[in-house]
């Protein structure tokens, strides 16, 4: 009987449980090791839209493919993705979007790609070149697990798209690299994309975002052909918002790298700043690393920059966010006179850590899209995170 009360009186102090010993076998620390950061100087800044619609598209107006191309080209543009519905096709958007006369470049790098449409809500796809679009599309039913090993053999770039809207990507996450933060010139309708794309960064998945302006209208040719839709063209069009990568050779396959690498930014539309932001790890005076990279911390403070890049008025005011692993680490006040800060902090040397920026700010005006700039509001540029041991193979 004693002894009972003995083993009982143990159990009490946990030592049955295991509590006081217990090491959780899936802590975050620090991964083993990581892959070198990339070079700062051997790319080049290419802006593009992420997620349009042409006539392929059941529900889109007077927005033939070479409409699209000619007015992407007219504002700047490095590349584009014609995403289209591929359920409209039953999947076959090769011989559909892909073998339009009219999808061809000499100078506007077009990426392959759909949007895939499903009664579990929409992805992007992006490709460097043609892939079999139609085994993504008669996979759409099946399990996650099923869905991930045809992706994966497929090599292809998939983005959640308008993650917190409706037909929002209702798949795990684990399948894709990216997501679509800013979906449309609106920008108040994308706020809660934050919260999932913080969320989702927290976990540990290293996921870019990105925009797409999701225009479906083009301006009619002549006054008949307008359509009840077509005055959306003048608040919602190619580049609202806009999706900055610094890609490393100017491809295609340059674009889908740095997207999945995560050296993105987004802006308003194609004359709003872009935000760029890097970090000098080792004190030495010169940026070693930028957004989408990742490095082992050190447990050393890191100094980090943030600047905006483009044509930007003296007068106009702008507010830095700061956010470190999903909460408000500073906010700064910069003008156009000199539109950068720097700011210090040590990222903790176990465990992961990130940092990102968003910009708000006098808007820039976008003359071809005349009514964009009313309701992107006041946001101007979000970047991709600065990473510190992000494992790779989580
Ligand atoms: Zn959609
Ligand atoms: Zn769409």
């Amino acid at each position: 009987m004693k002894l009972l009360t003995f083993i009982y009186l143990l159990c009490l102090s946990s030592l049955c449980y295991g509590q006081s010993n217990h090491i959780n076998p899936w802590e975050t620390g620090k991964p083993a090791a990581l892959p070198p950061v990339a070079g700062l100087s051997s790319g080049v800044w290419l802006k593009g839209d992420l997620h349009l619609h042409s006539r392929h598209s059941k529900e889109s107006s007077n927005n033939a493919v070479a409409k699209i191309i000619s007015f992407a080209k007219s504002v700047g543009m490095g590349f584009i993705c014609i995403t289209d519905h591929d359920n409209h096709v039953q999947g076959d958007v090769a011989q559909h979007t892909w073998l339009d006369p009219e999808f061809k470049s000499d100078s506007l790098l077009l990426l392959y790609g759909a949007e895939w449409t499903t009664t579990r809500g929409h992805g992007n796809v992006f490709s460097a070149q043609p892939y079999d679009h139609q085994r993504l599309f008669d996979v759409r039913d099946q399990r996650d697990v099923v869905i991930g090993a045809v992706k994966k053999n497929l090599n292809i770039h998939l983005s959640a798209n308008h993650p917190s809207g409706k037909d929002h990507f209702g798949y795990s996450y684990d399948l894709i690299e990216s997501m679509e933060v800013w979906n449309s010139s609106t920008w108040a309708k994308n706020e809660s994309a934050l919260m999932i794309w913080d969320d989702m960064l927290s976990s540990g998945r290293k996921l870019t975002a990105r925009g797409g302006s999701d225009a479906h209208h083009g301006l009619p040719d002549r006054p008949e052909l307008a359509t009840a839709n077509s005055k959306l063209v003048k608040t919602n069009y190619v580049g609202t918002p806009t999706t900055w990568v610094y890609a490393t050779e100017k491809t295609p396959q340059g674009v889908i790298n740095a997207l999945t690498n995560g050296r993105v930014s987004i802006s308003a539309n194609p004359y709003a700043p872009r935000v760029e932001f890097y970090a000098d790890i080792n004190s030495d005076g010169k940026m070693d690393m930028m957004m989408g990279d990742n490095t082992m911390a050190t447990g050393n403070a890191v100094n980090f920059s943030i600047n905006l890049s483009g044509n930007i008025p003296s007068g106009n005011t702008y507010t830095i966010k700061v956010i470190k692993n999903g909460g408000e680490f500073g906010t700064y006040k910069v003008d156009g006179n000199k539109p950068a800060i720097g700011f210090v902090d040590a990222p903790a040397i176990s465990g992961r850590t990130y940092y990102r920026v968003e910009v708000t700010g006098t808007p820039a005006p976008y003359p071809q899209v005349p009514g964009s700039t009313a309701l992107s509001d006041n946001m101007i540029a979000i970047s991709n995170p600065i990473y510190f041991n992000f494992d790779p193979s989580f």
